[in-house]
């Protein structure tokens, strides 16, 4: 029976990364009532679990939301497909399980910005709260925790020899990318227990299904929000192709992720003024922060043909070697079975004055026009590289006042003359490490973006055709308190009352490296301050804006 004519004391949109954290650790209390609403269904299909999945529910409308960025000028007008997971655990459901959280910077960055308690010292401890590392905890990891960190199962020839070639280049090996430093080359670790993935679905919200005062609702998709004035007291969502009401007396909290959450706001009439009157949308309250600050890693996907059999293009060619990898992860869930989307992580530094990495590879001993496409049928390689920290700022549109459609996501890739600088030096950085000595026997040929680009202004159009995204949308509805920031440093929305934003959209600058785990710390320490905001009556923020109207 939908969540009708009940009120919460707090309400979840929606269960993915940071949601479910947040379904957790809120409803840990049986006095306190917490409804959790999800546009996707729950994570029954066998491949969300098996690691090597992950090919099969990206680009699947089944478990990814499927969408498309609009035609980017960065990338010679190319539109590229950005999944999105549409199921319980949300993009960690679908996710290429690489467990990375970031440098220190990153997080003192935004406590410079003015995000009182957001420094990497602040932050730590919701890293190592969540964490239940393999390898037992230490001052930087965390053991016992909802999300598993656990070794990689499957180790190749080629990817050893890739951490050679980056030694070579002076680039230490490294066996964790989030201990003291992350510069290094060496094997990802994987959210993964028992060579199945940890979503948190599975770490999250297995633990907490069987309480009775949290309640799921799943192919629940959120429409928008009821105010009073401006406070939020409940939301609209459809169901069964029927609309319902949620009333909250305490706490709505919109973890939708950087496409989502923006989109759901404004049709309820929170985001840019101008833009929403465009659309035929009443004012509530003006905030032209949301959709802004779009920020993604780039993925100069570099693919080198080799020049002996080693890679898993030429394993998954034969039958018998195929029916051999099903075995080994039936019986001891390894193998290419239980691989995340990468093997080998590598963090450089292109200039050796560099305090910390500038650029990340995704090492991968197979290739593929893109995932999910099937792997080419020659022997090949993806160095895949990303500038950590770039420049270009994109944007999330309402394409209508429906909340059903969807927005229109404009990246703008490559927009700065940064980005354009080190996309170039990327690409050289990766021809250097394949003519070290280590990997220079092991190849045939550059097949992307291939030898006839030569000077810088061919690497960039060679670079404009390889790039992709590796999925780390975030900063639409920014933390902070200057006049394009969405949510305050406690996460509230500015200037509407009982309303938050906890996931990945918050994040004012992309953090250096892979995103889930940033989101997922996001959800932990968001629900701690809500709790405690519980406890001081601190959940309505100041209204720091004036011209914000009821509806
Ligand atoms: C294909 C892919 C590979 C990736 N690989 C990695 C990786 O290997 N390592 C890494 O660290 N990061 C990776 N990422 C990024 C990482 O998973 C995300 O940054 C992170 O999951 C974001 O968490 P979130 O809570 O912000 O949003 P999400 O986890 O995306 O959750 C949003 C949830 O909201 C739901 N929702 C949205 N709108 C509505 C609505 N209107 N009504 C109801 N429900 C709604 C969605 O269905 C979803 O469940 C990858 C992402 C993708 C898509």
């Amino acid at each position: 029976m939908p969540a009708e004519g009940q009120a919460f004391d707090y309400i979840i949109v929606d269960a993915g990364s940071a949601g479910c954290v947040l379904a957790n650790r809120l409803s840990a209390d049986p006095a306190t009532r917490v409804l959790l609403l999800e546009a996707g269904g729950r994570d029954w299909n066998p491949w969300i679990h098996i690691p090597v999945g992950y090919f099969k529910t990206i680009h699947n409308p089944m478990t990814d939301w499927y969408y498309r960025t609009e035609a980017d000028p960065g990338l010679g007008s190319r539109s590229l497909q950005w999944p999105r997971g549409k199921v319980l655990g949300g993009s960690s459901s679908i996710n290429g399980l690489l467990y990375v959280r970031g440098q220190a910077q990153d997080f003192d960055q935004w406590r410079q910005m003015g995000n009182r308690g957001w420094g990497f010292e602040d932050v730590l401890p919701y890293f190592k709260r969540a964490e239940d590392q393999e390898r037992g905890a230490d001052a930087h990891h965390g053991a016992g925790g909802p999300l598993a960190v656990s070794d990689i199962r499957i180790r190749r020839e080629i990817c050893d020899v890739v951490i050679d070639a980056a030694e070579e280049l002076g680039i230490p090996r490294s066996d964790d990318f989030n201990g003291i430093d992350q510069e290094g080359a060496g094997y990802f670790q994987l959210t993964a227990r028992n060579g199945l993935r940890c979503s948190t679905a599975v770490g999250y919200l297995r633990p907490a299904r069987a309480r009775r005062n949290l309640r799921i609702e799943t192919h629940a998709l959120v429409q928008r929000l009821v105010l009073q004035g401006c406070q939020a007291t409940g939301l609209i969502y459809e169901q069964g192709g029927r609309e319902h009401a949620a009333q909250c007396r305490g706490e709505i909290i919109l973890a939708g992720g950087a496409i989502n959450s923006p989109q759901f706001l404004m049709p309820s009439g929170i985001g840019p003024q101008d833009h929403l009157r465009e659309k035929g949308i009443a004012v509530a309250h003006d905030l032209p922060g949301i959709g802004a600050n779009l920020q993604d890693h780039l993925q100069l996907r570099c693919v080198y043909k080799t020049s002996r059999p080693v890679t898993l293009n030429d394993a998954l060619r034969n039958p018998l070697r195929r029916a051999a990898m099903g075995i080994e992860f039936a019986l001891a869930r390894k193998g290419p079975l239980s691989m995340g989307a990468s093997q080998v992580c590598i963090f450089a530094k292109t200039e050796a004055a560099l305090e910390t990495p500038d650029i990340q590879y995704h090492v991968q001993p197979w290739s593929a026009d893109s995932p999910g496409e099937g792997t080419h049928k020659f022997s090949a390689m993806a160095l895949s590289v990303c500038q950590l920290r770039p420049g270009s700022r994109g944007q999330i549109r309402l394409k209508s006042a429906n909340p059903g459609e969807y927005p229109a996501i404009h990246p703008r890739y490559l927009s700065t003359e940064l980005d354009r600088r080190m996309a170039v030096t990327a690409v050289k950085f990766t021809r250097r490490l394949t003519e070290t000595r280590a990997l220079a026997p092991y190849i045939a040929a550059e097949f992307r973006p291939g030898p006839q680009f030569v000077s810088d202004a061919e690497i960039l159009d060679g670079a404009r055709e390889v790039a992709q995204t590796i999925y780390h949308p975030v900063g639409t509805c920014k933390m902070g308190a200057d006049s394009q920031a969405v949510v305050d440093d406690r996460l509230r929305v500015h200037g509407i009352g009982g309303l938050r934003v906890a996931d990945a959209s918050i994040m004012p600058t992309i953090t250096s490296g892979n995103t889930n785990a940033p989101a997922i710390m996001i959800g932990e320490k968001a629900s701690d301050m809500i709790l405690e905001d519980a406890q001081t009556g601190a959940a309505v923020p100041e209204l720091r804006q004036a011209g914000g109207q009821a509806r």
